[in-house]
């Protein structure tokens, strides 16, 4: 069995397949078992747990996922690693591998499909770098019945997940991932344990989905649009980002809005927390100025 964390067998395996990396998928390959180990461990999988993965690449995360989950599904893009996947995964009959796109599969209908039930499941990934944001927003947004993300992303966007109100790092990834889930920063990973090397190191964030949202929100488009506007012009006041990102409201009005939200007209967007956000969601619901 061809050991997936020793880059000389990575290479002798993906000759023997005639397969070659395609940067334009994201795919670098982890080849390091301790740090495969922490993203399994962190994720606190015992023989009850469903895990979707994305991305299986080779089959590193997906092996060492199926020594100690009940089952794993795994969604991958790349039909041509499927004879990759078929001789790495041989033997492990708890995985499912489903060839498609996870920016337009519905995760628990797979997992309905592989194995009975609709979660709640574990997503676990080391996510191509391409659509981290996007399909982080999908994942959070879509409502699917993900307990727990344990992804590997670019350092910066770990960073930007894990980032609080007031530093250069917090914004709209921020507040989304926030308001969905607990999160956390857990460790980085360097790029020298990837095969292609990548230009950056990486990080890995684990993100326990709450019960209910960290602010309460009548209206979560409206409540988006803002924490949007709020950041799209980092050096202006919130005043003035959100009479750009909302120029149908008079700027008098947009004024008395934030003072009766309790926030301060002349405060930077990247200071206002969760439930500030939301409170001037809430009063612009309320006054019907969506
Ligand atoms: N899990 C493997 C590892 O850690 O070595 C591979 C990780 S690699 C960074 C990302 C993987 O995601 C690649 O296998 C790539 O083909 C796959 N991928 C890229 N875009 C995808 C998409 N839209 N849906 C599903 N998989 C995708």
């Amino acid at each position: 069995m061809t050991d997936l964390a020793a880059p000389s067998a990575v290479r002798k395996l993906m000759e023997r397949h005639g397969f070659h990396c395609r940067k334009s998928l994201g795919q670098n390959f982890l080849v390091d078992a301790n740090i495969v180990n922490k993203i399994i461990s962190s994720a606190a999988l015992d023989g009850e747990d469903t895990v979707v993965e994305i991305g299986p690449g080779l089959g590193v995360i997906t092996r060492a996922a199926a020594m100690r989950a009940k089952k794993v599904v795994s969604l991958e893009l790349d039909r041509g690693l499927k004879p990759v996947l078929e001789e790495t995964l041989q033997g492990l009959d708890n995985v499912h591998v489903i060839f498609g796109d996870a920016m337009e599969t519905d995760l628990d209908g797979i997992v309905g499909a592989c194995t009975g039930h609709r979660g709640p499941y574990k997503l676990i990934a080391n996510l191509p770098y391409y659509i981290t944001t996007p399909l982080i927003m999908r994942l959070l947004r879509s409502g699917f019945n993900i307990s727990l993300f344990v992804i590997m992303v670019q350092q910066e966007v770990a960073e930007r997940i894990a980032a609080l109100p007031g530093g250069k790092e917090y914004g709209s990834l921020s507040v989304a991932v926030q308001y969905y889930t607990e999160a956390g920063y857990l460790f980085r990973v360097p790029r020298t344990v990837f095969i292609p090397r990548p230009e950056v190191d990486s990080a890995v964030v684990r993100l326990a989905r709450r019960s209910k949202p960290a602010a309460e929100v009548r209206d979560e488009e409206l409540f988006f649009k803002i924490v949007r506007g709020s950041f799209g012009q980092r050096r202006k006041t919130i005043l003035n980002a959100l009479g750009t990102a909302f120029d149908h409201i008079p700027r008098e009005k947009l004024r008395k809005l934030l003072m009766a939200a309790g926030i301060d007209p002349g405060r930077r967007g990247e200071t206002l927390g969760l439930a500030e956000f939301a409170a001037i969601a809430g009063e612009m619901h309320s006054l019907d100025l969506r």
